[in-house]
């Protein structure tokens, strides 16, 4: 058996990420998402806790043991230095995780929603980028209503993330999110024949050159 094709699915936020995702879902794909992931690495009495605790302090971590994310998410923000340990805390570890979930699949092919996939340069742990793309206005727009956020602080996300540019560069396969919610699906049903054959033609050359 061949573990299942892996494709990383990223975009900025707003960009329609989840929503491709569960286009995917619906046509009986396998969708594993590193934001739910993180939130199991990080569940109460899960050891990396204390490794957090040890960064941010005891305020990190509230009475019932849970991860303040509020507290975290605004340290994060105007710390630099504390971002950094955070992230090299958790990337390797959700991506392990991917991977061990990944390959228990009895799948051709499986899709990661990785946010920030491509600033940890970690496309080559995927087989193939999808990038999710969109005009930056309407994500601030979907942003913001979803998140009941405003749109600076919809801006401010944006800015440390990725330029569209730069994440399009980097883009195995795009689809542009820029219309009517009834037009993903015929772009996620193309993309889904089009992985199946990329799984079956890489079995395939497995299987030659062994
Ligand atoms: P991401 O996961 O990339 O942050 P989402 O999939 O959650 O983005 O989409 C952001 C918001 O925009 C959601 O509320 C979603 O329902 C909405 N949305 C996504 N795509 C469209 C679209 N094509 N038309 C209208 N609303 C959309």
């Amino acid at each position: 058996m061949y573990r299942p094709f892996r494709i990383g699915m990223t975009g900025g936020i707003g960009s329609g990420k989840s929503t491709v995702g569960e286009c995917f879902r619906s046509l009986g794909v396998e969708v594993l998402d590193a934001d739910q992931i993180t939130r199991e690495l990080t569940a109460p009495e899960q050891l990396v806790l204390d490794e957090i605790r040890s960064i941010f302090g005891n305020e990190a971590i509230n009475s019932r043991g849970e991860l303040s994310r509020t507290f975290l998410r605004s340290r994060i923000f105007t710390n630099n230095d504390q971002r950094k340990r955070l992230e090299a805390l958790l990337h390797p570890r959700v991506y392990e995780r991917l991977g061990e979930y990944s390959d228990k699949l009895d799948a051709a092919y499986v899709v990661w929603i990785v946010p920030l996939l491509l600033e940890t340069r970690s496309a080559d742990r995927v087989d193939r980028v999808l990038v999710i793309d969109c005009p930056e206005e309407l994500q601030v727009q979907r942003a913001a209503a979803r998140d009941q956020q405003s749109g600076a602080d919809i801006r401010e996300i944006m800015n440390r993330q990725l330029t569209r540019e730069a994440r399009l560069k980097q883009a195995d396969d795009v689809i542009l999110n820029d219309g009517e919610l009834k037009s993903i699906r015929g772009k996620v049903q193309d993309l889904h024949h089009k992985y199946l054959s990329l799984a079956e033609n890489r079995n395939k050359t497995e299987t030659r050159d062994n």
